[in-house]
């Protein structure tokens, strides 16, 4: 029988647990101030990827919470989506410090996270925000620039989802032609239609906080 909507969300936030205590990147370990696992709804059906936690994420313990955050919250709204309807994530948990970019093997060693989040949430529709997300989970180098506000059907994990990348908001933050682009790419977010896929999870039960992980 497949994992009920309770089941996944209580084996979620056992992957938080042990994601909050992690420490595959040692320099990353050693400078951030809280892991960014994600918020939104742990049921979700549209997922969005960016790439790692800046300041403000690291010292908030939630996704996007800066300018690029704002940016998110204004194109989400204007299509009728608030933050409870979706789950944002990145590839990172942690902050680079100095907000490097994220070192190859670092997203290889956060990878399982996001594998286990996108089996846990069952989205159908993942919105890889820029290049880092999209490159991982297309496990392809071609860049965003090409590929942006096209959908395609792609397997993740154990799961079929219909990604689709679009620019990230902090592109658009510094080059502000980008933000139509990035409207335009919302205003055509593929519905999440179910895809085939069927997971086979076990449920793993253990108290977390819901709030303390920003779930709603
Ligand atoms: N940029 C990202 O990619 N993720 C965040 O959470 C914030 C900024």
């Amino acid at each position: 029988m497949p994992p009920s909507k309770q089941e996944r969300r209580e084996a979620l936030k056992a992957v938080y647990q042990q994601a909050r205590d992690c420490a595959r990147c040692p320099q990353l370990a050693a400078t951030r101030t809280t892991v960014v696992f994600g918020s939104g709804n742990a049921d979700a059906d549209l997922m969005f990827v960016g790439a790692a936690p800046g300041r403000n994420e690291d010292e908030q313990g939630l996704p996007f919470v800066g300018q690029a955050g704002k940016l998110l919250d204004k194109l989400l709204d204007e299509i009728g989506l608030q933050r409870s309807d979706v789950f944002i994530c990145n590839t990172l948990k942690c902050r680079p410090p100095g907000n490097r970019d994220p070192h190859p093997e670092e997203i290889e060693n956060c990878h399982e996270y996001l594998l286990r989040q996108v089996e846990l949430i069952e989205p159908r529709v993942i919105c890889t925000l820029g290049n880092f997300a999209t490159k991982l989970l297309r496990a392809d180098p071609t860049g965003i620039t090409r590929l942006h506000g096209r959908d395609e059907v792609r397997v993740i994990g154990t799961r079929a989802v219909r990604l689709y990348p679009i620019f990230h908001p902090a592109a658009a933050l510094y080059t502000p032609a980008n933000v139509e682009v990035l409207r335009a790419d919302f205003a055509r977010l593929p519905e999440p239609r179910p895809l085939p896929d069927v997971p086979e999870l076990e449920p793993v039960a253990v108290a977390v906080d819901d709030r303390q992980m920003g779930l709603f």
